[in-house]
């Protein structure tokens, strides 16, 4: 992990990141694009891997995982049309860098990560940042956030066959749910809005994540 008091190292390279990246590629959303201007993405990666932090590609974080690409974090975040007034849930806290995202944009966050070790280095970066409105869960977010709380916001940061039962019920009426749903290898990234009592879905474009997990995932 690099300095976190060598803040103004990875600027450039940010900049980089937000004008060619993301507002090139049509995020538009000034709150996320300034979030994203903010975090220092350098303080989730990997060692061995800082100096490719603002590069538009996933890269490891270990027991076979992986730091999204800046670009779908940004989609992901802009899709959910956060206002600063919303509770998250984000089913696979992975390093904790779309964690700190949400947590910027949103009231509250409330993430769940299946391996203890990333949930564990999620936190430990997340509290040098200074970043306190989140709750951690570790296990299976297949199944939803332990307590019977439902949410205003749902992101699954890993590839689902289906949208999970559990998850779908802990959506509030009017919330909207981000999610890449369909095979192992490749996926569809959806919005949905519950409407109804049901989930209106619509897709965003095709993309490619690890699998989820779980009771309502994948089977390991
Ligand atoms: N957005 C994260 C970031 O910025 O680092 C990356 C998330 S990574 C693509 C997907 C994460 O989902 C992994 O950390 C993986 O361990 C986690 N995961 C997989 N199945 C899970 C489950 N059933 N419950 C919770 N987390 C799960």
């Amino acid at each position: 992990m690099v300095s976190y008091n060598d803040k103004t190292k990875y600027e450039v390279s940010r900049q980089v990141m937000i004008e060619h990246h993301l507002k090139g590629r049509g995020i538009h959303d000034k709150r996320v694009l300034e979030a994203m201007s903010e975090i220092p993405r350098q303080a989730f990666v990997p060692a061995k891997y800082t100096a490719q932090s603002y590069d538009d590609n996933p890269l490891p974080i270990g027991v076979g995982q992986t730091i999204s690409q800046p670009y779908i974090v940004a989609l992901m975040t802009q899709s959910l049309k956060l206002t600063g007034t919303e509770e998250v849930l984000e089913i696979g806290t992975g390093s904790g860098y779309q964690t700190a995202i949400l947590a910027t944009l949103a009231k509250q966050v409330y993430t769940v990560e299946r391996f203890h070790e990333l949930s564990e280095s999620a936190q430990a970066v997340l509290a040098k940042l200074r970043i306190e409105n989140i709750d951690y869960a570790i296990g299976d977010g297949s199944c939803g956030w332990q307590e019977e709380k439902q949410f205003d916001r749902i992101i699954i940061t890993a590839a689902v066959p289906h949208i999970p039962e559990p998850l779908e019920n802990q959506l509030k009426e009017g919330g909207l749910l981000v999610a890449p749903v369909g095979g192992q290898w490749a996926q569809d990234l959806i919005i949905a809005e519950k409407k109804n009592g049901q989930l209106q879905q619509e897709t965003i474009c095709g993309c490619r994540f690890v699998k989820l997990i779980g009771k309502h995932g994948y089977p390991e």
